[in-house]
């Protein structure tokens, strides 16, 4: 097993499918272009093959399909059909939930247990301005599918102060009543947020979330797993919500995430911009390919920093 001075490990991986996503949030994509894939983009079954190989020279035992947005790649039912039959303890989605319905029976099929379903806001018109594609009632119709089929959700919302800080407490509430988590991810420097004034203006801390919150209800923390990135906190009777407090409270010292990009790229920071190549390797024996897999793995550990702050990666690259 590969692990560095701080005890940390790769068990968490990230695998984007695509980078082409149906939204182009204010946050994540700078120009508003959406639908926009990486140029040779791995298949479905050379991702998981890549998974297959991680998983034996990492230890993986984690894993995230993400994107772009997942959905929305031809690749996505069979990478996600073929990545339940792989023995990991733990395998979720991030999703815009857009193209849910349309899913449901896949979804269904693959016997996932968990999802995350990106939601900045119950408005329709602040909807439509921040994730610039979609429709907000069909995200809302996909999270009922999917309590349907009783997977269990979480629903991630980036709070920003001039944008969809008002929708804090509506988020919150609609997840409470339906025992969802809601998990507020705070702004990150990533792409064209980094070092920039909009992120100044736009970030909205840990901090003034729980004043929003505290006017509401009495919360108090609570236990979060080891390498969890949450901070949890419990509102009794009612539920639990966690904060992503990438800033506020950093997690880079027992960050165990690895992220594979759907261009065959391994990042092994999201606060850094080196990456290494896999996709050449995958066409190898497992004898040759397996050896120099550890190779990467180990300069890809070397490249997680002790402390987060932001990279000039576009999000929707590497999934978040
Ligand atoms: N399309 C999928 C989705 O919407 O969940 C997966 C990819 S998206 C990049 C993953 C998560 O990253 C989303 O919850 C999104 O809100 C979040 N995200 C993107 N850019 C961010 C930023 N600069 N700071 C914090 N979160 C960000």
């Amino acid at each position: 097993m590969i692990v560095d001075k701080l005890g940390r490990r790769f068990r968490n991986l990230r695998v984007s499918l695509t980078a082409a996503c149906n939204y182009a949030c204010t946050y994540c994509v700078p120009d508003g272009k959406r639908l926009m894939k990486a140029q040779n983009e791995l298949s479905a079954t050379e991702l998981l093959r890549a998974v297959t190989y991680l998983q034996q020279a990492a230890g993986i035992d984690k894993l995230r399909i993400t994107g772009g947005d997942p959905l929305v790649t031809p690749k996505f039912d069979k990478f996600l059909l073929g990545v339940m039959q792989l023995p990991l303890d733990d395998v979720s989605l991030t999703t815009n939930g857009q193209l849910l319905l349309k899913k449901k029976e896949v979804i269904a099929e693959s016997g996932i247990g968990r999802l995350n379903i990106s939601l900045d806001t119950l408005n329709p018109l602040r909807f439509k301005q921040l994730a610039r594609g979609g429709d907000l009632n069909t995200v809302l119709a996909g999270i009922d599918a999917m309590l349907e089929l009783g997977i269990k959700i979480k629903i991630n919302m980036v709070p920003l102060r001039n944008q969809n800080a008002r929708d804090v407490l509506p988020l919150l509430e609609y997840c409470l009543d339906r025992g969802i988590e809601l998990r507020f991810i705070e702004l990150m420097q990533m792409g064209h947020l980094l070092h920039s004034s909009t992120f100044r203006a736009e970030f909205f801390s840990m901090a003034s979330l729980l004043d929003v919150i505290g006017a509401r209800y009495e919360f108090e923390r609570t236990d979060a797993p080891y390498d969890s990135t949450a901070v949890r906190f419990s509102i009794p009777d009612k539920g639990v919500f966690g904060i992503i407090a990438n800033e506020s409270e950093p997690f880079c010292t027992s960050c165990t995430r690895l992220r594979l990009s759907s261009d065959g790229y391994l990042y092994g920071c999201l606060s850094s911009a080196r990456k290494q190549y896999i996709g050449d390797l995958l066409q190898l024996p497992p004898h040759q390919l397996l050896p120099q897999l550890q190779g990467v793995l180990l300069s890809a550990l070397g490249d997680k920093k002790t402390a987060f702050q932001g990279e000039v990666t576009v999000m929707k690259l590497i999934g978040g």
